[in-house]
């Protein structure tokens, strides 16, 4: 989720600052409180899986692994922007569903696509 800040004439002035720090906040717990969300669900999910499946942590962290390294980075995460419009080939966030260069309609292929 991408922090939005509202334009403002004089972004100097002390009314700016009061009118921005309570949004800031806002998003910044909005945001903690979707990361806890999905802890719990993915904290779940794997507990479902291990009670029902021969799945071992060993085959989990190979595969975060395996998608880690697949944007060509191993820094501990997926590049939100690996998706490419199949139109003007530019880079696309996983979540958008529409190209910002040519605004072709791009839909989630991915079902953990919309979580970026
Ligand atoms: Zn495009």
């Amino acid at each position: 989720m991408a922090i939005k800040f509202s334009s403002d004439k004089n972004p100097g002035t002390s009314s700016y600052k009061k009118k921005q720090a309570p949004d800031l906040q806002a998003q910044v717990y909005e945001l903690q409180s979707r990361l806890d969300r999905m802890a719990l669900t993915m904290t779940a999910m794997w507990e479902v899986l291990t009670k029902e499946t021969e799945i071992t942590e060993e085959q989990l962290m190979e595969k975060i692994n395996d998608l880690d390294i697949d944007d060509g980075v191993m820094d501990g995460k997926i590049d939100p922007e690996q998706r490419v419009c199949k139109q003007c080939g530019k880079p696309i966030k996983r979540r958008q569903l529409r190209c910002g260069y040519c605004e072709t309609f791009s839909p989630i292929e991915r079902p953990f696509d919309a979580l970026w």
